[in-house]
This record gives C-alpha cells, sequence and structure tokens, in this order.
C-alpha cells in the first residue's frame, strides 16, 4: 500500500471540486497528515485499525469531484484515496452482473461494458473521473436515471469495510434484496463516507441496446417547458436521459468558444431500445414536445449536446470558477422554484447559468450554477450563502438539496425530521463508535477543534454569507467573455 507525507500533495487533498479559501484552515484541518493508496480490503481494514489506535480520522476519497466537502478532512488524519483500487474483478456476461473495485471510473467501465456488447444503465454526468464509490457514497442522480433509476437501483452487493475493521457484504451478486431483513446496500447509498470504506461494487447491467438516439428541442424559456415534463411523465415514452440547458448556459458555452445553440432553452433526451420502438418513440416524444411550445432541433445538434453530456462546465476553461447548487423538487413545485432561483441569482447579484435534468416521473434536478472569482475570497465566501439558499428555496417548494457533507449537515433535520435525524446518528455511532469515519460530515459539521458548529450557527453563518453578498457591487465576472461574443 503506497503512502505519502509529502506536504504538497497532501495539500492536494485539501480540497474537493469546490475551492476551499485558505483561511477555513482556523476552523477546519483539512491537509490530511498522511494519503494512503490501499489496493485490497484487507489494506482498508489495516487503515482502520491504525485510526482506531492513533485515534485519527479516516477519510475516503474517489476523485474529489464532489462539492460539498465530503472527501475533504476535518481534522487531518488519513485520506484513503481509492483511486488505486480501480480494477475490474469480473463481467459475467452470462448473468448480466459486473464486480468491480470502488476506484474504477463510470466512463472506463462503461467503456470495458460497451467492448463486451454490455451497456451500463446510469452513471453520473462527471463520469470521466468519478469513481463508483464516490457516485454511491453521495448517492446522486445521473444520467439513466429516469429509465433505470440510480446508482442504488443497479446495485446487486457491496463488499464494505467497516470502521471496527470488520468486512461485510450487503447483499448477494445473483440475487435482488428482497426479504432477508432492512437492506443493507441502501444503508450505504448516500452516507457519503460516514459509514465505511466501499472496497468492492457488484452491479447489475444491460445488453447493450440497439439504437441509442439523441433528440433535442428548443423552447423559448425553460419556465415554458413544464407542460412538456408533465405530459412526458403520464406517457409511454420513456428516455433514458432528459437534460436541459437555459439561454445563459449555452450563451456561456459560446463565449468559451464552444459549439452550443443560441436558444431560449434547450431539452434534450436520449432514446434507447430496438429500433422500431426508439423510431416510435420518437415520434411519440415529438408530439409531446412540439404540442407544448418546443421546436424539434437538428439531429447533429442533439447528438452534439449528448456528446457533450460530461462537460457542461466548459466555462471554466475561460477561467471562470463556477459552483454548482443542486436541489431536486417535484414537477409540480418546478415553475415557483424556477422563478424563486432565479429572483435569487439576482439578488445576489450573480451570473446563474441553469442545467438540470428529469429525475424521474415526478422530480426535476436543478442545477443552477453561479460564476465566481474563486481567487477573491469575500465574493467566493459570500456566495457560498447562494448554496444555502438554494436549498430553502427547494425546501419550501416540497423539494430538497442533494447532499449534505460538510457545510449542509445542519439539512439532516429537515430531510429526515428530529427523530429520523436523531436514528441516523444513533447508527452512525453504533457502527463507528469510536468516530473516526470520516468525521464532521452529515450528522454534524465538525471543526479541527473536535467540537461541532450548530446547525444554527451554520445557518446564521451562510445567510449572513448571502446577505454580505447582496450588499457588495454586481459581479461582473465573464461580462468580458460575453460582451466578445456579442461582438
Ligand atoms: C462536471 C460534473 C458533473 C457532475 N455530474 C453529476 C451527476 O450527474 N450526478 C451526481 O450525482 N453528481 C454529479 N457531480 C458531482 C460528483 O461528480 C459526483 O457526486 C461523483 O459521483 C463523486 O465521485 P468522486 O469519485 O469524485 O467522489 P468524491 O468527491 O471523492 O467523494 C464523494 C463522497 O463519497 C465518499 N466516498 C468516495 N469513495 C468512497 C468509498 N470507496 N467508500 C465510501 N465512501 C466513499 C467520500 O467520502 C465523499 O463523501 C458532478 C460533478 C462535476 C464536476
Amino acid at each position: 500500500m503506497e503512502t505519502s507525507d509529502d506536504k504538497l500533495e497532501r495539500r492536494l487533498y485539501s480540497h474537493d471540486l469546490a475551492p476551499l479559501p485558505k483561511e477555513m484552515d482556523l476552523i477546519f484541518k483539512t491537509t490530511p497528515d498522511q494519503v494512503v493508496r490501499p489496493k485490497y480490503a484487507q489494506e482498508v481494514a489495516q487503515m482502520m485499525a491504525k485510526a482506531t489506535a492513533t485515534k485519527k480520522a479516516i477519510v475516503p476519497r474517489g476523485a474529489g469531484t464532489w462539492g460539498l466537502g465530503g472527501s475533504v478532512p476535518v481534522q487531518g488524519g488519513y485520506v484513503l484515496d481509492m483511486t488505486s483500487m480501480d480494477k475490474i474483478i469480473a463481467i459475467d456476461e452470462k448473468n448480466l452482473i459486473v464486480t468491480v473495485q470502488p476506484g474504477i471510473t463510470w466512463k472506463a467501465l462503461s467503456e470495458a461494458l460497451d467492448a463486451k456488447g454490455l451497456f451500463l444503465p446510469c452513471y453520473p454526468s462527471s463520469a470521466p473521473s468519478a469513481t463508483l464509490g464516490g457516485w454511491i457514497g453521495t448517492g446522486g442522480t445521473g444520467i439513466g436515471a429516469y429509465k433505470y433509476g440510480t446508482a442504488g437501483n443497479i446495485i446487486r452487493d457491496l463488499e464494505v469495510v467497516l470502521p471496527t475493521g470488520h468486512i461485510i457484504h450487503t447483499g448477494d451478486k445473483y440475487i435482488p434484496a428482497s426479504g432477508g431483513g432492512p437492506n443493507l446496500t441502501w444503508l450505504f447509498v448516500g452516507s457519503e463516507g460516514i459509514l465505511g470504506v466501499i472496497t468492492e461494487v457488484t452491479l447489475s447491467v444491460l445488453p447493450k441496446p440497439e439504437t441509442l438516439r439523441a433528440v433535442a428541442y428548443s423552447f423559448e424559456d425553460l419556465s415554458n417547458a413544464t407542460p412538456a415534463f408533465r405530459k412526458l411523465s403520464r406517457s409511454d415514452v420513456v428516455p433514458m436521459h432528459l437534460m436541459f440547458g437555459d439561454r445563459a448556459h449555452f450563451e456561456y458555452l459560446r463565449a468559451a468558444g464552444k459549439h452550443a445553440p443560441d436558444v431560449g432553452c434547450m431539452i434534450t433526451c436520449a432514446l434507447t431500445g430496438a429500433k422500431d420502438k426508439v423510431d416510435l418513440d420518437e415520434k411519440m416524444l415529438d408530439d409531446i414536445m412540439t404540442s407544448s411550445g418546443g421546436v424539434k432541433m437538428p439531429a447533429d445538434v442533439a447528438e452534439h449536446e449528448w456528446s457533450e453530456r460530461s462537460y457542461e462546465f466548459r466555462v471554466r476553461e475561460m477561467g471562470i470558477g463556477a459552483i454548482p447548487g443542486e436541489i431536486l423538487v417535484p414537477i409540480e413545485g418546478f415553475d415557483k422554484t424556477l422563478a424563486d432561483t432565479r429572483a435569487l441569482v439576482r439578488k445576489m447579484k450573480l451570473k446563474g447559468p441553469i442545467i438540470g435534468t428529469v429525475a424521474d416521473r415526478n422530480t426535476i434536478m436543478l442545477m443552477p450554477y453561479y460564476l465566481t472569482d474563486e481567487h477573491n475570497f469575500f465574493r467566493s465566501t459570500a456566495a457560498m450563502g447562494f448554496g444555502k439558499k438554494l436549498g430553502d428555496i427547494a425546501f419550501e417548494n416540497g423539494g430538497r438539496p442533494v447532499g449534505l457533507g460538510l457545510f449542509f449537515a445542519g439539512n439532516l433535520a429537515r430531510y429526515r425530521g428530529k427523530e429520523g435525524a436523531d436514528l441516523v446518528r444513533r447508527i452512525k455511532t453504533l457502527v463507528d463508535p469510536e468516530g473516526v469515519m470520516n468525521p464532521g460530515k452529515v450528522v454534524e459539521t465538525g471543526t479541527r477543534f473536535g467540537i461541532s458548529l450548530p446547525a444554527a450557527f451554520m445557518n446564521f453563518g451562510m445567510n449572513m454569507m448571502a446577505g454580505m453578498k447582496r450588499l457588495m457591487p454586481r459581479d461582473k465576472v465573464g461580462e468580458k467573455e460575453l460582451s466578445r461574443l456579442r461582438k
């Protein structure tokens, strides 16, 4: 097992997708004492024993592409970089089952399956870098969710090293987890690395569909698309995936020199199945979209958008910081959520392009991202209040923000209710009696001093940050690039 004590290398593990200003070090010890790259479950178990003996934290990390601090230490300790555990253990073509180590990326797995005529039903749009362990750990929604569900729906079995060092299996490779007591697999889906380290994953996969076709429709504005989402949810057409972007999103892509349509909003759908069935689905989808005010886009535009599904944040290539907020809302609450989100963006003087997906028949995933100067401490910290306010909008409209991580642990009771949150805390204590497993997240916002910040304090702080941002002069980030485009 490789380890590193190198100062610079350790520093690289002190943040994830969202950069943390170094001033945060006053509260959190984000730099680990050591970076460890295990190759086997037994080595992870050894590290658990070491962490317990030395009373140090142990933090599992995939590719660090999440933005809520889940893989960032709060009290230093050991970061387990799981990307060295990236082997495909077995592809069982006869039983449509694959067993892999958790550090493999979704893209690498998808390509390996493709070579065998198999198909990975769902994956995050960050598939080129995100690991299996990371997406299971966050329990997010993603590409393929509308038709096939999310990671949790295709897991047969997880091998997990518990904080006590015991190695368990949560399911069975060949039989779905029906009956036999509570479903342990789902306990770990979305547990954000606080209950154990996933060291092996067995998934159900599918035969590769005869056809995968992208089709796209433009709308005057994202707010005009709701009737189409509603009609679709009541129809027999079940696209693999539906994703959308608004005018501002495509404008910034064009400003970054990328090929992107000049439309108020575009919905791109991917249809999978036998060719005749996909032909029929496309006709029905055309009908649903155009009767709701949509205009069909040329096939090459749809195909290009589909090929770009993993690269939504290309605006970063211009050197502009783009920090996403992510919420899930019921379709019925979508119009109001969208209006509230846009009002928030205006009030906070941010640039906030909006992208998202239709996560299932009832739910929209909305991901506005704000453009910010990551190197300006006051601006970027104040803009972080946006995530808190966006979460509030989701709760008010019957939905919720996605993920708790370090900063939004105070939302646990809003997700599960007081008793539910207490149960989660009791489960955490039971599974991790020494409190070494990724401490300071989900059930509490921990600090380097071992004390937790009360939820009310965090919420107050985040609201203050949002308030500060409203008092600051208008954010000009991205304006130069846009005006160059308009010329
Ligand atoms: C361009 C882009 C697109 C994105 N698209 C999506 C999307 O479509 N859907 C979505 O849900 N998210 C998306 N994300 C967010 C993020 O990429 C995903 O959550 C991703 O799955 C995280 O994987 P990771 O390997 O980077 O995990 P990390 O960020 O390293 O970790 C995430 C969490 O999982 C835990 N963890 C990691 N590995 C293990 C393990 N082996 N055992 C136990 N716990 C573990 C960590 O402790 C942490 O709490 C996107 C991000 C970007 C930048």
